[in-house]
């Protein structure tokens, strides 16, 4: 659909829009890892898309703006998927920015069960919330409430060196060193190897056969390089 819109010479009568189908994968979207599925070009370590002669631009982003520009209205409301299984009724709904998570909730048929663990974001990547009194955000897409059994979080084994974090890794980080000098403090080594370059996708962790916390101990490490105005 959007193809044949984009070939229509009456659309796009210079022939500078083409529209690219991706495999399904994940992930997919970080900008790094579009830039080059789409054109195949390879965004240094702590380089930007613009320095490969790219720029990206989230299709909702650009949607909204046109929308301001032609009515004035800011964006006051959010699609949001709510979904897990605590939920009575998985769907997605439009709401108000600033609406309490839980009347959002309540909203779409309330709780299937008592959720042990709730996220803000998807499964990947999402953020661990403290409580559903929380409000929906203009960056949130996503809120998912689990039961018990999908919550409960094995207890991590010693590393067995296997390097599935490594080879799934879509940044070309190596995640189990990372994790060794986050829990080390080794800010030096830390920079060295890149840890800002983490996009926190959480790849590694899934692939992780002994359950090893990478992406948060990464998460802390990146902020100790913050902390030290490393980079
Ligand atoms: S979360 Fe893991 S897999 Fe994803 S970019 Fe960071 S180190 Fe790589
Ligand atoms: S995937 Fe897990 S067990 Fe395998 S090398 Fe990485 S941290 Fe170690």
């Amino acid at each position: 659909m959007l193809s044949e819109i984009a070939d229509n010479k009456t659309n796009d009568p210079d022939d500078r829009v083409r529209v690219l189908t991706l495999p399904a994968r994940y992930p997919q979207g970080a900008e790094k890892v579009l830039v080059k599925a789409c054109t195949d070009r390879e965004i240094p370590m702590g380089k930007l898309p613009s320095d490969v002669g790219c720029l990206v631009m989230n299709v909702t982003s650009v949607a909204f703006l046109a929308n301001y520009m032609k009515t004035g209205m800011p964006l006051v409301t959010k699609r949001v998927t709510i979904d897990g299984s605590a939920i009575q009724n998985p769907q997605n709904v439009i709401v108000p920015i600033g609406t309490k998570i839980a009347d959002v909730v309540a909203f779409t048929g309330g709780y299937k069960t008592e959720p042990k663990k709730m996220l803000m974001g998807g499964p990947m990547m999402g953020l661990a919330l403290a409580s559903d009194q929380l409000p929906i955000l203009k960056q949130n897409n996503g809120i998912l409430a689990f039961d018990e059994k999908e919550a409960h979080l094995f207890e991590p084994t010693a590393c067995i060196r296997c390097g599935r974090c490594v080879s799934g890794c879509p940044m070309n980080l190596l995640p189990t060193l990372l994790e060794q000098y986050s829990n080390a403090k080794n800010v030096e080594q830390l920079t060295e190897f890149d840890v800002m370059d983490c996009m926190e996708c959480g790849t590694c962790v899934f692939n992780c056969p002994a359950g090893r916390p990478l992406v948060q101990a990464i998460r802390l490490g990146k902020i100790m390089v913050k902390a030290g105005g490393a980079k």
